[in-house]
């Protein structure tokens, strides 16, 4: 099977099968990783290598510190204002896609976000992240916000703008680990793990620690990033399994040559596809602005809506699953996470190229 979920996505199969074999007896314990206690020894170090292998692969600075927590990407809409904003205080949203519109709603709850950009359409569809010269940004502002790849309309930022001396926070969710970022540029880095990192049930964050030191002390424990920073992730019990999951992806990008390795795949991927989409551009249409076409998420249509079914249905008959578009947006969506190789890809290109042929 070919997965080309959004996520959950597919994992990368060495990752997998390293957890089957370990599964019900973990380094000769005689127990699954997921029943020994998070303060064990056993436990313990496979925590510090997922931390020590995210470091190493994405040179995360000291600056910063790599935390696992919970509640998904959703949560951290929340968390992130619950800590650093408070009534009279303001942070900046650049709108583009509905994942930063749940972001910008959460935020009401606890200050005042202000849209400092958008490139929404009147249909409320969006098909581009914005320019550098329409950010509107205030220079007061508690922290600026924006998604860096938006899941459901493939748009991605390919540049992250210059926010000034505010802090930038990024929902990453689904291009985290695309390729290798400067993790100093931003104050918080989020994601959920469950497209390119793991299993969906931890949720990554890489913070800038002199800034969530900054966040509020007057809310419950539990949501202070602060808390989970001194705690190393382990105030409460965390998803260790997931964490295992997550450590085990890690060791496999490693293996293959790290984010270079990665992004060079991931490039020639996107290559393949968009290529197909503008080879048969009266057939397969792209919404998407050429220079906000996302790497991870590539979204189109067919002629009709028989037809988008009609594609959706001849792959699934060919191994290709996943593929039916978000149903705010319909069409076809084809997300390509680390796990999809460009073989896949190649693969749904050709079925593609016949697609066309026999029934355009
Ligand atoms: N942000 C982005 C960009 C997403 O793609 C998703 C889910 O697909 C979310 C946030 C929500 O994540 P979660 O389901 O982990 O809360």
């Amino acid at each position: 099977i070919i997965n080309f979920n959004a996520g959950p996505a597919g994992l990368p199969l060495p990752a997998l099968e390293r957890a089957r074999d370990e599964l019900l007896d973990f380094q000769g314990s005689g127990m699954s990783v997921m029943e020994h206690s998070h303060r064990g020894r056993e436990y313990e170090a496979v925590h510090e290598e997922a931390i020590s292998l995210l470091t190493r692969l994405l040179g995360i600075p000291d600056t910063h510190q790599v935390l696992f927590l919970t509640g998904g990407a959703s949560q951290q809409f929340a968390q992130v204002p619950m800590n650093f904003l408070s009534p009279g205080t303001s942070a900046d949203y650049l709108m583009t896609g509905v994942w930063s519109e749940k972001a910008f709603d959460e935020a009401k709850y606890y200050g005042t976000p202000r849209v400092a950009v958008s490139t929404a359409q009147p249909d409320k569809r969006y098909t581009r992240v914005p320019r550098q010269d329409e950010l509107r940004l205030d220079p007061n502002a508690a922290y600026v916000h924006l998604t860096s790849n938006n899941t459901l309309f493939g748009t991605q930022w390919h540049t992250f703008p210059d926010v000034g001396g505010v802090p930038l926070v990024a929902d990453m969710s689904s291009d985290f680990l695309w390729k290798g970022i400067d993790v100093s540029r931003f104050g918080l880095i989020y994601a959920g793990a469950q497209k390119n990192l793991g299993p969906s049930g931890v949720t990554l964050v890489v913070a800038d620690k002199a800034f969530i030191a900054r966040g509020r002390k007057d809310i419950p424990k539990i949501f202070r990033y602060s808390t989970h920073a001194e705690n190393n992730s382990l105030y409460n019990t965390p998803p260790t399994l997931a964490i295992y999951l997550v450590r085990n992806v890690l060791a496999w990008v490693e293996s293959v040559g790290g984010l270079a390795r990665l992004e060079e795949w991931n490039r020639e991927k996107a290559a393949l596809l968009y290529g197909a989409i503008d080879r048969h551009a009266d057939f397969f249409r792209g919404p998407v602005e050429r220079d906000s076409r996302s790497v991870m998420n590539v979204v189109f249509q067919l002629p009709s809506e028989a037809l988008d079914a009609a594609f959706v249905a001849d792959a699934k008959q060919q191994g290709m699953v996943g593929l039916k578009g978000h149903r705010t947006a319909g069409g076809i969506r084809v997300s390509m996470y680390n796990a999809v190789s460009v073989e896949n890809v190649r693969t749904l290109v050709s079925f593609m190229d016949h697609f066309v042929k026999t029934r355009g």
